[in-house]
């Protein structure tokens, strides 16, 4: 197996020496919250196999759930029929989401809900009434990752996604990202968040008219190095949005599905978006589905007349596929049944405690996180910030080296990523920091 995936399994955003320096971990079994390899080591799944799953490996009420439906339908389609689980799913998730996001568009991965709502608002704006065809442009924050389609990358702002498909994106208004950590002239968290609010609203003083939407992730972004937004910044967005009369697409990929502490990340804001993106967690990490929740308002644009039909150019052959429905169903059982959200504080404090305590280790530059998703910055010099040379791969080392002591993760650079299924537990936790620290400390030895 290990000879056959080094010749022909093209991993994702895996680098090559980030494999060959070892051999392959062939993960065949999980449990709870354990992942297992061909001989039988446990690994605590310390980035939820990426970030997506929430009640841990083959819980029995989603793996029964997942049986119950392939004995009736493994998949249909929802392009002109229907189908019970999805149905319900749209049902279920009109009602747990913020008011008024009353309809879903079914795609089937995080990708496709961003894209989805991009192509959804640019029609929009065509469609409607009284239609704003000038409203052609979007406006993004630095550092974004939405997803690898094209247009989620022209929304992105890493450079190292962005910069080799330049000439394929379109381009975007760009608000740089509220991460006072990197700020450069070391303001205060509020601070940071005006002087960035400050720039979109110039951003909206010269081009509000063709602004189709704003796209963010709320709370924070997680691809661009887990970086926590300070508090008010989603809600001066919906603000300008609103002032300006164009949409907010929240990339709820990530945080959503109890993430952050809350259902879903935009709550605790209390901002209703126009769009609500999610995917990763809604089938509690088990199989591929999005969904891409709006108002009436905007679908109601797309349901033309009788002599001037329309429709949305958009749609997935797995859409609201009915294994993947079922288990996410399955999943909000789980939540309301295990009462997961309520389980939450007592973990996030505890998480939030032993970042403190890495922060005390020397060459930590900032430790940061919301709910139950943190990252951990390494930096060559604290005083100054200054990052270690890329070349260095410390943060690779460091999760090479978790490994040995039995803990998954990945780095995003030199930030250590911490984003546990919602399931762990304090003791857990404290596996999951010990090895890192010890990871920590054995690397700068
Ligand atoms: N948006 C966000 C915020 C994400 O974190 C991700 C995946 N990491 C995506 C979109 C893309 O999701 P997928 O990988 O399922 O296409």
């Amino acid at each position: 197996l290990a000879e056959w995936d080094h010749a022909h399994v093209w991993h994702p955003f895996t680098a090559r020496d980030w494999w060959e320096s070892r051999e392959p971990l062939i993960i065949h079994a999980a449990e709870g919250v354990e992942l297992i390899d061909l001989q039988g080591r446990r690994y605590l799944d310390g980035v939820s196999s990426l970030w997506c799953n929430v009640h841990g490996h083959r819980h029995p009420v989603i793996d029964q759930a997942i049986r119950d439906q392939l004995d009736r339908l493994a998949h249909s389609t929802l392009l002109g029929v229907t189908h019970p689980p999805a149905i319900e799913l749209a049902k279920r998730l009109a009602d747990l989401a913020p008011p008024g996001l009353t309809r879903v568009f079914f795609s089937d991965n995080g990708s496709t809900a961003v894209e989805s709502a991009v192509k959804m608002a640019f029609q929009y704006w065509r469609n409607k009434p009284d239609p704003e065809p000038d409203r052609t442009l979007f406006m993004t924050l630095g550092d974004a990752y939405h997803g690898d389609t094209l247009g989620d990358v022209s929304l992105g702002g890493i450079e190292l996604f962005h910069a080799a498909f330049g000439p394929l994106l379109f381009p975007t208004l760009r608000i740089p990202t509220p991460h006072p950590y990197r700020d450069p002239q070391r303001r205060s968290p509020d601070q940071v968040r005006d002087h960035c609010l400050g720039v979109a609203e110039r951003l909206f003083q010269t081009h509000g008219p063709q602004v189709a939407a704003v796209v963010a992730e709320p709370l924070i972004q997680g691809a661009a190095g887990l970086l926590v937004h300070p508090p008010g910044f989603l809600k001066g967005l919906r603000d300008l949005c609103d002032h300006y009369g164009t949409l907010l697409i929240c990339d709820e990929v990530a945080v959503g599905f109890g993430r952050t502490g809350t259902m879903f990340a935009c709550e605790q804001e209390k901002v209703i978006p126009d769009f609500l993106c999610l995917a990763k967690g809604i089938t509690a990490g088990y199989l591929p589905l999005a969904a891409t929740l709006t108002h009436e308002r905007i679908y109601n644009a797309f349901l033309g007349s009788p002599e001037c039909p329309k429709t949305f150019y958009h749609g997935h052959t797995f859409s609201g596929n009915p294994l993947a429905a079922a288990a996410a169903l399955a999943s909000l059982r789980v939540f309301e049944e295990e009462k997961t959200l309520e389980t939450l504080p007592p973990k996030i404090a505890h998480l939030r405690h032993r970042l403190e305590r890495f922060a005390r280790l020397p060459q930590v530059g900032d430790v940061r996180g919301v709910g139950l998703m943190a990252g951990i910055e390494l930096v060559e010099n604290v005083e100054t910030r200054a990052s270690f040379p890329p070349a260095w791969r410390i943060g690779a080392r460091v999760c090479q080296r978790a490994r040995d002591y039995g803990v998954l993760t990945r780095p995003l650079g030199d930030v250590l990523v911490i984003v546990p299924p919602l399931v762990v537990t304090i003791a857990d936790l404290d596996r999951l920091f010990d090895a890192l620290e010890a990871a920590w400390n054995d690397v700068r030895e």
